[in-house]
């Protein structure tokens, strides 16, 4: 494709050619990313200034704003250098004073000489009960009365910059700006009634009331469409070269998922079987997979992992499934083997661990597909590792990976299908703007059975209090998990703080009914503490974060997390959702450090309330915004400088299908609306989606 469209070059020129800004202006611009007239163009104003003009200031709620005619009388210079020089002036109802300071007498005689009529406009307050407008924002005289905006944009401001150059600035960047043919779906804009691109742009800096600021103005919901559809096309043309390269047809007999199946003591939900419908489609179809199972903590995302490995192997090939950390490739492992036992399947483990003679047999055992499943952690992924025919690859817990390592995981087996999966129940919108090049399943519906996690809010003063509970429920039978945080810079506070816990339940609940495990424990001791939890010769796991993520033994029913406050929402959902996976009733117990801060309130109330990952993952956006929840900087979501995730969530599902409709009536982008799709995607510098429309 040729080059960026000449309609937009005036845009693409850098600040300094605009009147009236200076290299210093440039410069301090450019410290908040704003370089060329374009990002001054989307810099909108966040707030405004009534300047309605009033007859007096008498009755206004001060201190405030206020735009009065006035009759200029006496200047009191100051009596001692430095001080402050007023100028009594009187509107029509009362007398008030204008204060300067260090301003020269001569600029000010001229400015507002004795006797005339001027309008002022400046932010009064009382001093001593007297008005007082110091350092008026504007004095005009009456017949300029029009200079004066009724309604005055105000804008983000860096240091260096006033919000006089801002707005003129802006003025003259909008003069220079061009019409362009519109690439929004004429019946779309046709329904929101938005206006076209620069009528938008103008209307958008230039507000008339505090209305016209919210995102759903519709000036700025249209400019605000424009980055998410921007966004949307690249993804979509991103989707689609992925999907351009060869990818291997994998199409199961069945045999195997079928062995596997009978021998499960429960049938497979509903959505289980939906994902798995929409996978073994996808795999059987010439292009790459590259699809997204999304399905909250304990709704079963490893038994849909498996059936799928299984159709590679029904087809003659190999799959892997990557883990984040070593626990959970090696619960995954233990998990799968038994099941792959039974339907003759030849599975295997590698992770960081495997050294020497016993890697090496690994590697050769999976060239030559003696391996049918390998499970590992991001070892699998060395350059070494060879497979004789991998078809898909699975990553778990994908939140936990860098984009990186899931890109890295498509260039292994060269046409290997790709499904990650993630526990993280991230909003509708952002799962769009982070994973909208992806197909997605979602499991959105748990194993029948569960029962709901009763969820308690109790103050450390109340620890003896917990243990004495918790010694009544072991001697029951019931296992315990009990979460020491990470709240420590170093990590060997925390580890202290782990230990001393250890230490201390120990001697209250017996030597052999508590283990411990923590990130910097020996792999083998790892496993044992694990290993023995798991199978219940210890009730109690006192643990970091380790667990946080996958950690899948049914029978523990209680949940202990010591500093709860300290931890963030989704970690929080996460590690209780360790508990309340088998049949039995489970219980969470949030033990806080008080005085409670009001985040900290929030977040735990929240947990105690529901236990709706999705509605909990909305709350956790509501109070961290967007950039934190997904890590906007590894996850390559753009910062949108007008849209706002948050609120505009319809508006990102409908880019998304809008823009998929485009390329799909217009692959070439060749047409009317085309050819301003590709102005849109120049306009939003979106350069690596137009190196994609020629591979379509
Ligand atoms: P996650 O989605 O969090 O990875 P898991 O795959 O670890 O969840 O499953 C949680 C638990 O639910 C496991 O003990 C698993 O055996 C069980 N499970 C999975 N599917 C079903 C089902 N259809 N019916 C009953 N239990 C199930
Ligand atoms: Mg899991």
């Amino acid at each position: 494709m040729s080059g960026r469209p000449e309609r937009l070059w005036p845009l693409f020129a850098e600040i300094q050619t605009l009147d009236g800004v200076g290299p210093k202006t440039a410069q301090a611009l450019g410290q908040v990313g704003i370089d060329a007239i374009r990002d001054l163009l989307f810099t909108l104003p966040h707030s405004g200034i009534d300047r309605r003009v009033r007859d007096t200031i008498r009755g206004a709620d001060m201190p405030a704003t206020l735009t009065v005619p006035v009759v200029v009388g006496q200047h009191r210079p100051p009596r001692k250098r430095g001080g402050a020089y007023r100028i009594e002036v009187d509107d029509a109802a009362m007398r008030f004073q204008i204060t300067y300071f260090h301003a020269r007498p001569e600029y000010l005689m001229r400015l507002l000489p004795p006797g005339s009529r001027r309008l002022v406009s400046g932010r009064v307050e009382l001093f001593d009960g007297v008005p007082q407008m110091t350092h008026p924002d504007h004095v005009v005289e009456p017949s300029e009365s029009g200079t004066i905006p009724e309604y005055e944009p105000v804008y983000p401001l860096t240091a260096g910059v006033t919000q006089k150059i801002m707005t003129r600035s802006v003025a003259n960047a909008l003069a220079k700006t061009p019409e362009l043919a519109e690439w929004i779906d004429q019946a779309l804009v046709a329904r929101e009634g938005w206006p076209a691109w620069k009528d938008a742009l103008v209307a958008a800096h230039a507000p008339g009331n505090a209305a016209d600021l919210a995102a759903s103005a519709i000036s700025r919901a249209r400019l605000a469409y424009d980055e998410l559809l921007a966004h949307q096309l690249t993804l979509a043309l991103a989707r689609r070269a992925r999907r351009a390269r060869p990818g291997k047809i994998t199409h199961g007999d069945g045999h195997l998922r079928a062995i596997v199946r009978a021998s499960l003591p429960f049938a497979p939900t509903g959505a289980q079987l939906r994902a798995l419908e929409e996978i073994s489609a996808d795999m059987a179809r010439p292009e790459r997979m590259n699809r997204l199972l999304q399905g909250d903590v304990g709704s079963g995302k490893t038994l849909v992992a498996l059936l799928a490995l299984l159709i590679a192997v029904e087809a003659g090939g190999q799959g892997v499934m990557m883990a984040p950390t070593e626990i959970l490739a090696r619960q995954h492992f233990d998990g799968l083997a038994p099941m792959a036992r039974t339907a003759g399947v030849t599975l295997d483990l590698l992770t960081g661990r495997d050294k020497g003679g016993d890697r090496a047999r690994k590697l050769a055992e999976l060239a030559s597909g003696e391996i049918d499943i390998l499970v590992g952690t991001h070892a699998v992924f060395q350059d070494d590792v060879a497979f004789a025919d991998l078809r898909l690859a699975i990553v778990d817990e994908q939140h936990r990976f860098g984009v990186r390592q899931r890109m890295e995981l498509g260039r292994k087996g060269e046409a290997a299908d790709v499904l990650v999966m993630t526990a993280t129940p991230i909003p509708r919108s952002l799962a769009l703007a982070q994973y909208g090049d992806m197909d997605v399943s979602v499991l959105d519906e748990k194993p029948p059975g569960r029962q709901p996690v009763r969820t308690a809010l109790i103050s450390e003063e109340r620890m003896a209090e917990i243990v004495d509970h918790l010694r009544g429920a072991i001697s029951e039978g019931r296992q315990a998990y009990w979460v020491c945080p990470l709240v420590e810079e170093s990590e060997n506070s925390d580890l202290a703080a782990a230990e001393a816990r250890f230490a201390h339940l120990r001697g209250a609940l017996g030597e052999g009914a508590v283990g411990l495990v923590h990130g910097q424990l020996p792999p083998a001791d790892k496993d044992a503490a694990m290993a023995r939890f798991s199978a219940g010769k210890t009730a109690v796991l006192v643990a970091t974060t380790v667990i946080e993520v996958g950690v899948n033994v049914p029978k523990a029913s209680i949940m202990v997390i010591e500093r709860a406050e300290a931890f963030g929402l989704a970690q929080l959902h996460q590690l209780r959702g360790r508990v309340g996976r088998g049949t039995a009733a489970s219980t969470c117990v949030l033990l806080y450090r008080p005085p409670l801060g009001e985040a900290g309130m929030r977040r735990l109330t929240t947990l105690r309330e529901t236990e709706d990952g999705f509605r909990i993952a909305e709350v956790d956006l509501e109070m961290r915004g967007a950039g934190d929840v997904i890590g906007v900087a590894q996850s390559g979501v753009p910062r949108f400088r007008i849209a706002d995730l948050e609120r505009q969530a319809g508006l990102m599902a409908i880019a998304q299908s809008d823009a998929r409709r485009l390329l799909e009536a217009d692959p070439g982008l060749v047409t009317e609306r085309g050819q301003a799709a590709r102005t849109l995607l120049w306009l939003m510098r979106q350069d690596e989606a137009i190196r994609l429309i020629s591979v379509g």
